[in-house]
C-alpha cells in the first residue's frame, strides 16, 4: 500500500538534500509519465497539475495516449517511462485493464509503475488483477486533485526508482563479480592495473581517461615521488611509465598525491581517485575523470568495487609471486627451464629465423671444488649477467646446474659470438677465473613444440661434449637417430639384464713359457632374444653412461667370484680371476662394501681376485683413487692396469699407486709381427714393470710369432686367441682338463 502523502513529502525532502547536483552537470532528464485517457480534459488537468512540479529532484514530462492501443504504441517506442496513469474504461469497459497484461508480459516493462484511474466511484478491479499485474495504485479520477496527484506520483516514482536502483545494483554487482574474474585472470600486476580503468569505466559508464600508479619497486616511503604511473589510458596515455612527480598535469598529480597521503579514496566533483592497499607496499592508486555525477547506488557500487579490487589485488600479487617461483631460478633470479620453454614457443610462433643455444660451462664441478660453492654460485651469476649484457636481445635462462639456455635471432646467436663472450676472464674474489663453454645449437622450425626443440639442442650439446670440450655442435637428424638407437639399446639392455640374457665367459691367461693357465678374465656377454650377440664395446659404455653398470657390475663381480670357487673344485691349477671394473663403479661410495660382500658370500680367497681398471681410472682425482686402491690392496686383492700404454699415466704417479700388474694393450702386441716387427713399446713396458716391481701380461696374443717375441722380451704371461678364446664355464672346464693332460705329459717328458 502506498505511503501517506505526508510521509512521501518528508522523505522526498530528505532525498532532495543529497541529490544536490553540482553546477558542472546539466540538469537531469525529467521523469516521464504517460497519461492514458480517452477524455482530453483529463489530460489537460493532469498537465496543469504537473507543470513546474519537481519530484525527487526532477521535473515531470507528460506523454499522452487516447486509447489502449495508442498507449501500447507509445510504450513500445518511448524509453524510460516511469509511470502510466491508466484510465480503466475507454473504448471498452475493460480497455485499460486489458492492456496491463500486454505491458507487463508482451512489452516486458516490469519496473514501470501503473496507477489505475476510474471515473466511476465504487468501481474497482479484481484484487487478483492488482496483484498479478503489479498495479501500483488505484485512484478515483475525482481524487486526483493537484496535491493527491503529486503524492500519488511521488510514491509511484520513488517505487520506480527503487526498483531501477535495485536492478542497477544487481547489474553492477554482476559486473563486479565478472570483472573480479577478469582481473584475477589478468597476466600479472601491470595488466591488472590497466584493466582497473576499463572495468571502472564499464561499471560506472565513465570515460576511460585515467591513470594507475604504484610505488616504484624498492621504494618504501609514501611520498608521491616514490610512485610511478604503471598504466594510463585515453587522454592520459602519454603519462605511462612516468614518475608521479614528473607528470605535467597539476590537477591529476595533486589528486593522486592527496589520495596517497590519506591512504584513502578521494571523490571530487571532477575526478574519482581510488586507493587500494596491496601487500608489502604494492599499493595502487587510480585516477579517473568524472564525466558524470554518480548517484547513491553508484557510489555504493564503487565501494563494493574498491573492496573487491583490494582482494583481487592481493590475489594478483600472490599469483605474481607464485608465477615468479614457477618461472624463475631461485639461485640466480633469472628465468628457469619452464620459462625458457615458453619463450621458445613464442619464438617458434614468430616464424622468423631463430636458434636455441645451450651453453654448458666446462668443468664447472672442478671449478666449484677449487673456488668453493659460494663462489661457484657467484660465478654462475656472473655468467648469466654477462650473457644478458652481451647478447642484449636474446632471452637468457638457467636450464640446469651449469647449463644456460639462449633463444633469439639466429644471426645474433652464432657460436662464435657466444663463445667470444667468454674470452675475458671473470673476477671471483679478486682472482681471475677463465672459463670455456661447450655449445649445443638448434635452429627452430615452425610448427614444432618447445620441448622437442629443447631436446634437440640437448642432443647437440651432448654430442659437442663427447667430441671436445669448448667446441660446439648443431643438431642433425643423424644425431637424433643415433640417440634413438642408443635409447632403444639401453632399454633392451635393461630388459636383457632382468631376464638373464646376460652371461659371463672366461678367457684363460697363461704362462708364456709353457702355455699353462695362471688365471682367467671374466668377460660379459649379451645374447639378444633373436640370438644375436651384442659386443660389450657397444653396450658397456651405454651401461656406464646410464648408471646401469652399478648393478650390472656388482652382478658380474659376484658371478665371477662364485664361478671361480666352482672352477677351483674342478681343476688342480691355482687360478686367479680377473674382473673388469668401470670408472663409475670404482667411484661409487659403496664400491668397497659391495666388494667385501661378494668376497664373503662367495668365500673366495681375496688373493686370487684381480681387478682390472683402466689407466684413466688410475689417473682421476689421484688422492681419492689411491685411498680406494690401498683399501683394495689391504684386502689382498690384486689390481691390474688394463690397456696399459694407451692412456696418459705419469710414470712418477704410477710408482705411488698400489697396483700389481700392467696389461700390455693389444695394439702393442699387434706390432710384434712380420718383418717390420716393432718391440720397442712392449719392451719398454716390460722393463718399466720390472723397475717398479710389477707383474706384466700381454693381451690379444694371436700368433706363435708374437709369443716368440714375448719370450724374448721376457714378458712372462699372456692372454689371447692363440691360447684360448673367452669360453663359457663348461667349455673352460673342458679346456682346463686338456691343460691338465698336457701338464701331465710335460711332467713325464721332463722326468724322462
Ligand atoms: P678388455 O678388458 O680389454 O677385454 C679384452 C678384450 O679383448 C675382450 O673383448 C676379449 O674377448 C678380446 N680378446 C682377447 N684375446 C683376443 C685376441 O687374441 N684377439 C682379439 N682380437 N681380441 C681378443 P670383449 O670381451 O669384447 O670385451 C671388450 C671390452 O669390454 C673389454 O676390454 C672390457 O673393457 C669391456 N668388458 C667386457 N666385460 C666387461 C665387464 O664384465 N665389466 C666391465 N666393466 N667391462 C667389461
Ligand atoms: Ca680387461
Ligand atoms: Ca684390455
Amino acid at each position: 500500500m502506498p505511503d501517506t502523502p505526508e510521509d512521501d513529502l518528508l522523505s522526498f525532502l530528505d532525498d532532495d538534500t543529497d541529490s544536490s547536483v553540482p553546477t558542472l552537470f546539466k540538469k537531469p532528464d525529467p521523469w516521464r509519465v504517460l497519461s492514458v485517457d480517452d477524455d482530453e480534459d483529463v489530460h489537460v488537468t493532469t498537465q496543469l497539475a504537473l507543470n513546474s512540479v519537481e519530484i525527487l529532484g526532477k521535473n515531470v514530462e507528460l506523454l499522452r495516449a487516447y486509447s489502449g492501443q495508442e498507449a501500447l504504441d507509445v510504450l513500445s517506442k518511448e524509453q524510460g517511462i516511469a509511470v502510466v496513469l491508466l484510465d480503466v474504461v475507454m473504448e471498452s469497459d475493460n480497455a485499460g485493464l486489458a492492456i496491463v497484461d500486454k505491458i507487463r508480459n508482451d512489452l516486458g516493462l516490469v519496473d514501470l509503475r501503473i496507477v489505475l484511474r476510474t471515473g466511476q466511484p465504487g468501481y474497482a478491479p479484481e484484487l487478483d488483477a492488482i496483484r498479478d499485474y503489479d498495479i501500483n495504485d488505484y485512484r478515483n479520477k475525482s481524487e486526483l486533485t493537484h496535491t493527491k496527484l503529486y503524492a500519488t506520483l511521488t510514491s509511484a516514482i520513488r517505487s520506480y526508482s527503487q526498483i531501477r536502483a535495485l536492478e542497477a545494483s544487481r547489474k553492477g554487482l554482476e559486473l563486479i563479480a565478472h570483472s573480479s574474474g577478469e582481473l584475477i585472470n589478468s597476466n600479472g600486476f601491470d595488466a591488472f592495473a590497466l584493466r582497473i580503468i576499463n572495468q571502472l569505466s564499464d561499471l560506472l559508464g565513465l570515460s576511460d581517461d585515467g591513470i594507475v600508479c604504484t610505488r616504484a619497486e624498492g621504494r618504501n616511503t609514501d611520498a608521491g615521488s616514490d610512485y610511478m604511473v604503471i598504466s594510463a589510458s585515453g587522454r592520459y596515455s602519454r603519462m605511462a611509465n612516468k614518475k608521479l612527480c614528473e607528470i605535467n598535469d597539476a590537477r591529476v598529480q595533486h589528486s593522486l598525491e592527496a589520495s596517497i597521503q590519506k591512504k584513502s579514496n578521494v571523490l571530487q566533483s571532477d575526478a574519482t581517485v581510488l586507493y587500494f592497499l596491496g601487500q608489502s607496499g604494492r599499493n595502487l592508486v587510480a585516477f579517473l575523470d568524472q564525466t558524470r555525477h554518480l548517484d547513491d547506488t553508484e557510489t555504493r557500487l564503487l565501494d563494493v568495487f574498491c573492496s573487491n579490487i583490494s582482494v583481487c589485488l592481493n590475489n594478483v600479487l600472490m599469483l605474481s609471486k607464485l608465477h615468479h617461483y614457477a618461472y624463475f631460478d631461485s639461485l640466480l633470479d633469472i628465468p628457469n627451464r619452464l620459462a625458457f620453454a615458453h619463450c621458445i614457443e613464442d619464438w617458434i610462433k614468430k616464424d622468423v629465423s631463430a636458434s636455441v643455444v645451450l651453453v654448458d660451462v666446462d668443468q664447472f664441478s672442478a671449478i666449484n671444488d677449487t673456488i668453493g660453492t659460494t663462489n661457484g654460485d657467484f660465478l654462475l651469476g656472473a655468467v648469466a649477467q654477462r650473457l644478458h649484457d652481451k647478447l642484449g636481445d636474446a632471452f637468457v635462462a638457467r636450464v640446469s646446474g651449469d647449463v644456460f639456455g639462449l633463444v633469439g635471432d639466429r644471426e645474433a646467436l652464432s657460436p662464435d659470438r657466444v663463445r667470444e663472450i667468454f674470452y675475458e676472464p671473470f673476477t671471483i674474489v679478486e682472482q681471475e677465473q677463465l672459463i670455456s663453454v661447450t655449445l649445443g645449437l638448434y635452429d627452430l622450425v615452425g610448427g614444432e613444440d618447445a620441448q622437442e626443440s629443447l631436446k634437440k639442442a640437448n642432443i647437440a650439446l651432448k654430442k659437442a661434449k663427447e667430441f671436445l670440450r669448448g667446441s660446439h655442435c648443431y643438431f642433425t637428424r643423424e644425431m637424433e637417430m643415433e640417440t634413438e638407437t642408443r635409447v632403444r639399446l639401453l632399454h633392451n639392455l635393461r630388459k636383457a639384464f632382468d631376464s638373464d640374457r646376460l652371461f659371463m665367459v672366461y678367457q684363460p691367461q697363461v704362462n708364456v713359457a709353457d702355455g699353462l693357465p695362471v688365471g682367467v678374465e671374466a668377460l660379459l656377454r649379451w645374447r639378444t632374444e633373436e640370438g644375436e650377440m651384442v659386443p660389450p664395446d657397444r653396450f658397456i659404455p651405454l651401461a656406464e653412461s646410464s648408471g646401469l653398470i652399478i648393478h650390472l657390475g656388482e652382478w658380474v663381480m659376484r658371478t665371477a667370484m662364485f664361478q671361480l670357487k666352482h672352477f677351483q673344485k674342478e681343476t688342480k691349477f691355482k687360478l686367479r680371476m680377473g674382473i673388469n671394473v668401470s670408472m663409475s663403479q670404482f667411484k661409487h661410495p659403496d664400491f668397497l662394501s659391495v666388494l667385501d660382500r661378494a668376497i664373503s658370500d662367495s668365500a673366495v680367497d681375496p688373493c686370487q681376485i684381480e681387478l682390472e681398471i683402466t689407466e684413466s681410472i688410475a689417473m682421476i682425482g689421484r688422492l681419492e683413487v689411491n685411498r680406494v686402491l690401498s683399501a683394495v690392496a689391504d684386502r689382498g686383492i690384486k689390481i691390474a692396469i688394463d690397456d696399459f700404454g694407451t692412456g696418459f699415466s705419469s710414470l712418477s704417479y704410477l710408482e705411488q699407486l698400489k697396483v700389481h700388474r700392467l696389461k700390455i694393450d693389444k695394439s702393442f702386441i699387434d706390432k710384434l709381427q712380420g718383418k717390420a716387427a716393432d718391440t720397442r713399446l712392449s719392451e719398454m713396458i716390460v722393463n718399466l714393470a720390472k723397475d717398479l716391481d710389477l707383474e706384466v701380461i700381454a693381451e690379444g696374443v694371436e700368433t706363435e710369432e708374437q709369443a716368440g717375441w714375448l719370450k724374448k722380451i721376457q714378458c712372462t704371461e699372456a692372454q689371447g686367441y692363440l691360447y684360448a678364446r673367452p669360453l663359457e664355464p663348461n667349455w673352460l672346464i673342458e679346456w682346463l682338463r686338456e691343460q691338465e693332460v698336457r701338464l701331465a705329459k710335460l711332467l713325464i717328458s721332463r722326468d724322462q
